[in-house]
């Protein structure tokens, strides 16, 4: 028997012994082929359940079911009763907390202590924060030319939206989806990665308790081709995307082609920069949990430092010491801080990653070459390169790993040049006591997140976003509620009469 399984508490065992369905128009069903996936446990490599696999026939049912509910009974709610469905969910979320971070560490190898003081936590919060927006949703009265005419916006949801998400953060990310649809009035087909389906079956489940309109929520389950039915489905007039970049350009230019709305959140490979004045503990620590939060798996990872000449050594040789005494293990050992990476493919793509780094010259620091092989799970751990250049894979492309570069610099000139000097546009960060030299950079350096003397902090109220190959749009916030949001402008000449 998987040894996992023996740390779970009864309600995910409970779910674990349903069977793993497609929820669409307010029911669980089987795939209209009856075709299935297998989902694994990334702690030991060892299966986990049977898990069904939506087709282009379960898209259309799930698109019928939510444009229904769009036209009727979800649609017919007053904003009001919206605001309460999404804070009932929070609610349910939270009374479910241990259940749900149990899973997560079961299917992604996400430490279940992390998930309780983060990834849950985060969830509920998203859905309270855009649970106030629904009551909020204004259009304006417009001070037009014309005499005697009423001019007014009305804004109205964009109608039904294909949401589909990575791996790294199953539930959060499907929270980060859902709730400022709903809150705009949307309707959804969610799709989870095919790596993590647990979580956001779970989900549905609660949502379905909480009483949404059928249809109002359908989660498909399945891989990449399930996700291109979605955006292909001319039922579905929005695809919000998180996941690669590569993925990110097919989707956006499909969604163009369509003329069909798009946001993308894709990769990054974020500068961090430690400049000679910083608090160099304070910079260490977040430097570290910078890059090997979620072991690396992290769209923000500050995956290249960039430190000042005059701290360089002393940095490198701090950041060795915390890696060596990194609480790598089984996601559900309640003493782990880092798990594995999610999958055999993920492993040998890290894997791949490191030894072309030390065949192009740079040198290993802390950690070590993976083995070809994992022996059980799939554990990586925390890797430092140095004498790196910036023209190595190592330094250009997202590992989407535990590995960090490092790199020296001269004067904040050189460092903002180092910096810049990528596709992606997610986050950079400094660690400075300068006011002046933190300001600077946040102007100076091209990214959707600028952290100073932090990095990777959030809140539901804060815009999440990249430039460049980062995506288009953003989460959060009020931007995230206007993504979901069509502006209608309604004219009325009513003379004088
Ligand atoms: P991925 O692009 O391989 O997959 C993401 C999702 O897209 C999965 O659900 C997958 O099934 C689906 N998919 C795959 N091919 C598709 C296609 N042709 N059409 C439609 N859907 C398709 O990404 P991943 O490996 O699961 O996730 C890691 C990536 O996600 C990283 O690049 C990371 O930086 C990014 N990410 C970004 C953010 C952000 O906020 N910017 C957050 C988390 C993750």
């Amino acid at each position: 028997m998987n040894p996992s399984l023996s740390a779970l508490g009864g309600e995910a065992t409970a779910f674990l012994a349903r069977p793993h369905l497609l929820y669409i128009g307010g029911r669980f069903v089987p795939a209209a082929d009856g075709r299935t996936f297998g989902t694994y446990d990334p702690t030991t490599g060892q299966y986990i359940g049977e898990v069904a696999h939506a087709g282009a026939d379960d898209v259309t049912a799930a698109a019928q079911a939510a444009r229904a509910a769009l036209d009727g009974d979800w649609g017919a709610l007053p904003p009001s009763a919206r605001a309460l469905l999404l804070s009932r969910l929070a609610d349910l979320i939270e009374q479910h907390a241990g259940e749900l971070a149990e899973l997560e560490a079961l299917d992604a190898g996400k430490p279940v202590t992390v998930n309780e003081f983060m990834d849950i936590p985060a969830a509920v919060e998203h859905f309270r924060y855009y649970s106030g927006w629904p009551t909020k949703i204004e259009g304006g009265t417009l001070p037009v030319h014309l005499p005697d005419t009423l001019c007014y916006t009305r804004l109205e949801p964009v109608g039904v939206c294909g949401q589909i998400i990575p791996w790294n953060f199953p539930l959060m990310m499907a929270a980060w989806k859902l709730a400022p649809a709903l809150a705009a009035g949307c309707t959804v087909i969610l799709k989870p990665a095919e790596q993590t389906p647990l979580s956001a079956l779970r989900l549905a489940e609660l949502i379905d308790e909480a009483g949404f309109p059928p249809g109002t929520v359908n989660v498909l389950t399945g891989d990449g081709t399930t996700g291109a039915a979605i955006v292909e489905h001319p039922g579905v007039d929005k695809i919000a995307f998180t996941g690669s970049t590569a993925v990110g350009r097919q989707i956006g230019s499909r969604a163009g082609a369509a003329v069909k709305r798009v946001t993308l959140e894709l990769g990054g490979k974020s500068p961090n920069i430690i400049l000679s004045d910083a608090d160099v503990e304070a910079a260490v620590a977040g430097a570290f949990d910078g890059i090997y939060f979620n072991s690396g798996q992290s769209c923000v990872a500050g995956s290249r430092l960039y430190v000042h000449r005059s701290l360089y050594e002393d940095v490198v040789d701090r950041l060795a010491e915390k890696t060596r005494e990194a609480a790598v293990g089984p996601a559900l050992d309640r003493s782990t801080m880092y798990g594995p990476l999610v999958s055999a493919e993920q492993y040998e793509r890290v894997r791949g990653y490191i030894v072309d780094g030390v065949a192009a010259g740079a040198t290993i620091r802390a950690g070590e070459v993976p083995a070809a092989k994992p022996e059980d799970g799939y554990f990586v751990r925390p890797v430092i390169f140095t004498d790196v250049t910036a023209d190595m894979r190592i330094s250009r492309e997202e590992i989407f790993g535990p590995v960090l570069v490092v790199t020296p610099f001269d004067d904040i000139d050189e460092a903002v040049s180092l910096a810049n000097d990528t596709e992606y546009g997610l986050a950079a960060g400094v660690w400075t006591r300068n006011l002046g030299h933190a300001h600077s950079l946040a102007k100076r350096l091209r990214a959707g997140m600028f952290y100073v003397n932090a990095w990777a902090v959030g809140d539901p109220a804060a815009p999440w976003g990249g430039l460049k190959a980062s995506g288009i749009g953003r989460e959060m916030g009020r931007a995230n509620l206007d993504a979901y949001l069509e502006v209608k402008t309604v004219w009325t000449i009513h003379g004088t009469e």
